[in-house]
């Protein structure tokens, strides 16, 4: 179910509960702003999720409220989660969805990085 991204956040989400340690998950990366793991059902051989540690519910929320250390911090990780994947010279995709024509399930800010085959087109017809 589609989440409307310009609801306040939730504590409970999936992601808020994984930053606190109450879900496992694979970590790839983490430093003082950002969380990285590898995405519960992998759509690509390569398939991780990079996160905020701040409560952002979206790409809008952040690009809105986010500190420009947070923001870089972000940016700067999924730059180098990919390069430690070895994904540069192959190729990979960035991909965030915002709300409800999105498709966003999780109400926590999260950018994928799809990678490990060629990716098709960027969207279905
Ligand atoms: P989105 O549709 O952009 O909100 O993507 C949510 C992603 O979170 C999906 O690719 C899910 O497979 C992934 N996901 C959901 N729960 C978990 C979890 N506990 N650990 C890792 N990934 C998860």
């Amino acid at each position: 179910m589609p989440i409307d991204a310009t609801r306040p956040y939730d504590d409970e989400n999936i992601f808020a509960r994984i930053l606190r340690g109450e879900i496992p998950s694979k970590t790839v990366y983490e430093d003082d702003h950002v969380l990285a793991f590898r995405d519960i059902n992998p759509l690509a051989p390569t398939h991780i999720l990079v996160i905020p540690k701040g409560r952002y519910v979206s790409w809008d929320d952040f690009s809105e409220r986010g500190s420009a250390d947070e923001i870089a911090a972000l940016v700067k990780a999924v730059g180098k989660i990919a390069r430690d994947e070895g994904l540069v010279e192959p190729g990979y995709r960035v991909l965030a969805n915002v709300g409800m024509n999105s498709g966003q399930e999780v109400p926590h800010l999260h950018v994928h990085i799809f990678g490990g085959k060629p990716l098709g087109p960027m969207l279905a017809r």
